[in-house]
């Protein structure tokens, strides 16, 4: 199997205790992976470490296939200011920045592009709108738009069915499935694990240490989903009780 993504022994943190402890994983090439783990798993700090935009404590990143810009990243929609003033195709032609040199502003080229990866998302109507009138599904589909321009081969996605409809869900898995289909490594954040089995074919469960990795069939098993979910709060809780520290986890 080779990698997209490997890191090893990555250990991160904010200051007090870890966020992430110790993850060894690999996320094959081509594969839909899904990282999966209760609140405060460490869920977006992986991704954020895997982008290199927060420090790591020890541990390794490794990304395969260094050329320009190799990965691609759909912020959690909650985290962004949608109140600053730009449109929907000038919020898209920012993910062309990347390719550009520092002194050209992007141009036709650029602009063809946004368009063309608005129409891919089915917002092609919205290109002169403010990005603050948007419904939630429609921000997630304009974010997927200027990730698809930064032309990059891994694209990691941070929770993006939160808060948008049925059909805005269904619309973007496809998307995301033919991404997968012409040669690009999918990898998100997701919650529902009704659909897991459907989405992924490979899943990484965490709960700020790696619980289990590996092909879907392989690692989703109810023991699993208990250990990312339930007992390790539970023993957390006990130790704490033992420790005396009381309970604020
Ligand atoms: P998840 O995405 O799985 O919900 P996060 O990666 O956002 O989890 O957070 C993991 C832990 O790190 C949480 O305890 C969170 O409070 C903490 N954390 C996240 N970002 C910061 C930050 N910028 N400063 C301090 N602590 C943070
Ligand atoms: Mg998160």
């Amino acid at each position: 199997m080779s990698f997209a993504i490997r890191t090893q022994q990555l250990t991160v943190s904010y200051g007090g205790e870890p966020a992430l402890w110790n993850v060894d994983l690999e996320i094959p090439e081509l594969s839909m992976t899904g990282i999966l783990g209760p609140n405060g798993a460490g869920k977006s700090t992986l991704l954020k470490a895997i982008l290199g935009v927060i420090p790591r404590l020890s541990g390794s990143v490794d990304v395969a296939g260094t050329q320009n810009t190799p990965v691609a990243y759909v912020p959690q929609r909650t985290t962004v200011d949608w109140d600053f003033p730009t449109t929907v195709l000038d919020l898209v032609m920012m993910g062309t920045y990347g390719r550009l040199r520092w002194f050209q502003r992007p141009g036709r080229q650029e602009r063809e592009d946004a368009m063309a990866a608005l129409e891919q998302v089915r917002m092609t109507e919205f290109a002169d709108r403010q990005i603050g009138e948007l419904s939630g599904g429609q921000q997630q589909r304009i974010f997927l738009a200027r990730a698809f321009v930064q032309q990059a081969s891994i694209y990691l996605l941070d929770e993006p069915f939160a808060g948008v409809d049925a059909k805005t869900e269904t619309l973007i898995i496809e998307i995301l499935r033919q991404l997968r289909e012409t040669g690009n490594t999918i990898v998100f954040v997701h919650h529902d694990l009704t659909t897991v089995r459907s989405y992924f074919d490979h899943v990484v469960l965490l709960n700020r240490r790696l619980i289990e990795t590996g092909p879907v069939g392989d690692v989703f098993t109810e023991e699993n989903i208990q250990q990312t979910y339930g007992v390790m709060s539970h023993s957390l809780l006990e130790k704490k009780l033992t420790d005396g520290q009381g309970c604020d986890a």
